[in-house]
């Protein structure tokens, strides 16, 4: 008579040896009651029991000795065994006995079939999810297992739970030691298990120990999330929060953090004058549009370690907006050293700049705060900083600014006009004055400039000077053009009802407005609702609109362009226009800036260019609109010159829509008033 261990090893080893043969195989001995009187390792595993929990238990099935045959039993968690079972006579103590080796195929073990929903949750799970049986085999891989760990299931099943790891790491194996032990995981992160690859994968592991019915454990089942793309969004979002992510500098949030956490430890000791820069770099729109974004960054990379440079490493140099830099000076309590060191930052970027091969010039603006006079709040300072750059900026830039009273009252002043310009439109206060344009071929009047006027109820008539150039800036000239334009046709039409003779009519347009897609359909729909001929309408575009972007802006005339409308540009001469573009512009007008025009005592101010200005727009084919004519002697050098239309108080200033249309109706407007 053999021993068990012997015996069932043998039988074990010859069923794995045999060609053809492949699966899990397991002995057991089976006495003619049916009892299960001995089983190997294997046979516990593979029908879920624990060391010895098999004998004395009744097999569940019966064959017959010599003979194959298929059985399908039932396991724990609605599994069934599903397996080929060989029996042979034996001897077991001294009686007769069955020794049965069964062979259950891989892929075919852990199919559910009492349990439908159970198997499509495992199924569809997106979680992976692995089960193993006591000895940390597996006997369960789904597909989202195969997805994350790039081991199929059918590689898997019955193998061991891999034991590498990333470095200092835990290994699949160890999570099943660890849950054998007594653990639960509950969403635990875990680093350390790889990808069939080699990748390390950063994920989230629930996991708890299985038992069977008997109460006694039987494996572990795992659980485990991607949770990779959290990862990065984290450390995007703490990279972002906590440090600007161009040039790797502290942003707003984290410089006004500290420049308050200083102001704070001031104020209960003694007040040192602390300043703030701001620096903003000029036209860096363009540069960055001519250069392209990835170059525009590196720029600002490249700009931003000559400011750090320039400064102290105890300064707080910081990435506050686009091209814009905040600058807290922590060594220096001269006010006179705000000055030096915003001089000296400028000089470090005034050097060439090498991108993409390419040299690039960029020029700065800096503006500079003091507190504690300047505020004492870091909000406060960052404002007042902010406001003296505007400032530096609208001088034309490359300059430095310290913030004055007068600049905060400017800067109040505007906030209180921006919140009364937002109800302007609604609460009907503004209109248009329309300016007669006179031809002085035929000395009649034969178009209007219409200009938008603003009559508020407290502070009475605010000129477009002051309010345009806001509107501008809060983004409020898009709807306020938009009033305009369809305003203007109105009136137009209205006046060619009332039998005025078919005039023109000139709208001025905003860089936000022009540069805006929709204003080609805004200026078509206009036109059809108050029945015009597109030629009647003549968009005025100023000089320096043009010269920012140039093939830019010949795209947006060429659009406005193809609805037949006339196109000028106002305040030529200005702008300093490459004239090689001009040629090039869709335009059918220059308008001469009423600056060369008005001099003293009624002279020309600038002969020279108004006289090549004319020239200029006849050898091109432009008609020529002169402004801001007030005298009779502008008015003759004009003609001499051949300019083609006038415009100024000598004919009439802004008027209303009737002043203009009894003008125009009676003859009075397009006479010349006597020499
Ligand atoms: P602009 O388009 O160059 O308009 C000509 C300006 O010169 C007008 O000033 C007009 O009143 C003034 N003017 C005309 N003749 C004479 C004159 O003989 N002597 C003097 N001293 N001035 C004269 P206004 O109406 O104050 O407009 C100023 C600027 O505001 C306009 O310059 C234009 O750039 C802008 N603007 C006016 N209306 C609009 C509008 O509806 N939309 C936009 N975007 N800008 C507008
Ligand atoms: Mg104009
Ligand atoms: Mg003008």
């Amino acid at each position: 008579m053999e021993r068990l261990p012997a015996l069932l090893d043998r039988a074990e080893k010859s069923a794995t040896t045999s060609p053809g043969k492949e699966g899990v195989f397991a002995s057991l001995i089976v006495d003619r009651q049916g009892l299960i009187r001995a089983a190997s390792p294997a046979a516990e595993r593979l029908l879920h029991a624990p060391p010895g929990g098999l004998v004395g238990r009744h097999c569940g099935f019966s064959c017959s000795p010599g003979e194959e045959s298929e059985i399908d039993i039932p396991l724990t968690h609605g599994e069934r065994l599903k397996a080929i079972i060989h029996c042979t006579l034996t001897e077991w103590e001294g009686e007769a006995a069955c020794q049965i080796t069964i062979k259950a195929q891989p892929g075919r073990r852990n199919v559910f079939h009492g349990n439908e929903l159970l198997r499509a949750l495992v199924a569809y799970s997106p979680l992976a999810i692995i089960a193993t049986d006591l000895s940390g085999c597996v006997t369960l891989w789904n597909l989202a297992a195969v997805q994350l760990f790039g081991r199929s299931d059918v590689e898997m099943r019955g193998e061991k739970l891999p034991t590498q790891a990333a470095s200092h790491g835990e290994s699949l194996y160890d999570l099943f030691e660890r849950v054998m032990g007594g653990e639960s995981l509950h969403g635990v992160e875990v680093n350390g298990l790889l990808h069939e690859d080699g990748t390390p994968l950063e994920l989230e592991v629930w996991a708890t120990r299985m038992n069977n019915e008997r109460g006694l454990p039987s494996g572990v089942l795992m659980m485990f999330g991607d949770i990779s793309s959290r990862k990065r969004i984290e450390a995007h979002i703490r990279r972002v929060v906590g440090h600007d992510l161009l040039p790797g500098l502290p942003n707003r949030r984290q410089f006004q953090k500290q420049l308050q956490r200083l102001l704070k430890h001031k104020k209960q000791g003694e007040m040192l004058p602390t300043l703030v820069l701001q620096l903003g770099l000029d036209r860096f729109r363009t540069i960055n549009k001519s250069l392209g974004p990835s170059n525009g960054d590196q720029l600002l990379r490249e700009v931003s370690r000559r400011l750090a440079e320039a400064l102290y490493e105890t300064d707080l140099l910081a990435r506050t907006g686009g091209d814009e830099f905040s600058i807290l000076l922590r060594g220096t309590h001269q006010i006179e050293d705000g000055a030096r060191v915003a001089d000296r930052l400028r000089q470090r970027l005034a050097e060439p700049f090498l991108i993409a091969g390419q040299e690039v010039f960029v020029t700065a603006s800096v503006g500079v705060a003091v507190a504690p006079d300047d505020g004492l709040e870091a909000e406060d300072l960052i404002r007042a900083a902010d406001s003296a750059m505007a400032r530096a900026k609208e001088q034309g830039g490359d300059s430095v600014q310290f913030f004055t009273r007068e600049l905060d009252a400017q800067a109040k002043n505007r906030l209180v006009l921006e919140n009364a310009l937002r109800h302007a439109i609604d609460r009907q206060e503004l209109f248009l004055a329309y300016q007669p344009k006179v031809d002085l071929v035929r000395r009649q009047v034969v178009g209007v400039e219409a200009l938008l006027r603003w009559r508020h109820p407290e502070m009475g008539l605010i000129p477009p000077a002051s309010f345009i150039p806001l509107a501008e800036h809060c983004g409020l000239i898009e709807p306020i053009g938009l009033w305009v334009i369809e305003e203007a046709c109105r009136q137009l039409h209205a006046w060619d009802r009332a039998g005025l003779p078919p005039l023109s009519m000139s709208v001025n347009v905003s860089v936000r407005q022009f540069r805006n897609n929709d204003l080609r359909d805004q200026v078509h729909l206009a036109l059809a609702r108050h029945h015009l001929a597109p030629e009647r309408l003549e968009l005025e575009v100023t000089e320096s609109m043009l010269m920012r972007n140039t093939p830019e802006a010949i795209r947006m005339l060429e659009r406005l362009k193809s609805l037949r409308v006339r196109l000028a540009i106002d305040d030529f001469g200005t702008g300093f226009s490459c004239l090689s573009y001009l040629a090039d512009l869709p335009v059918d007008t220059l308008k001469i800036d009423q600056s060369f025009v008005r001099g003293a005592d009624g002279q020309i101010r600038n002969p020279p260019i108004v006289r090549a200005i004319c020239t200029l727009a006849s050898g091109l084919g432009l008609r020529t609109v002169a402004e801001g004519v007030e005298s009779r002697q502008q008015l003759d050098y004009l003609a001499s010159q051949g300019c083609d239309e006038v415009q100024g108080y000598l004919f009439a200033p802004p008027l209303s829509p009737e002043a203009l249309a009894e003008g125009v109706l009676s003859g009075r407007l397009g006479a010349l008033p006597a020499a």
